[in-house]
């Protein structure tokens, strides 16, 4: 196997299996569990590959300079981002029964919520 191809193969597993989106810095520590070689700049290049095939995608937390990436291929849902550990968590998305909070007049073409706070393990850490 080429080398460029098992690093793209070790960062599709790692945001597989991840089970919420990882910024680049997450990829690479997931990933070196793996590919002991592994660098930022290899994970930086692959997840841009990567999010122009499609196969994955960019997850933007509003104020957040790093970004997060998750696979494409999910149902719909939304993110909560702790703002004291700087992961960011999948939650379900509210029901769409509901029609969106938006003027008639206005077409929504895509909705994602990002809503912040504190994960369980920090909201432990503070009380
Ligand atoms: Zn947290």
């Amino acid at each position: 196997m080429k080398r460029s191809t098992k690093q793209r193969s070790v960062i599709s597993k790692v945001l597989a299996t991840a089970g919420r989106p990882l910024n680049p810095q997450e990829v690479l520590e997931a990933g070196q569990h793996e590919l002991p070689g592994l660098g930022i700049a290899t994970v930086y290049r692959t997840l841009n590959l990567l999010a122009d095939e499609h196969l994955i995608k960019v997850v933007d937390v509003p104020g957040q300079g790093s970004r997060y990436y998750e696979m494409a291929n999910l149902a719909q849902h939304d993110h909560f981002f702790c703002q004291a550990c700087h992961r960011v968590f999948d939650i379900a998305a509210p029901s769409q029964a509901q029609p969106p909070p938006v003027p008639e007049a206005f077409t929504v073409e895509t909705t994602e919520t990002v809503y912040s706070g504190r994960c369980p393990n920090c909201k432990a850490g503070t009380a």
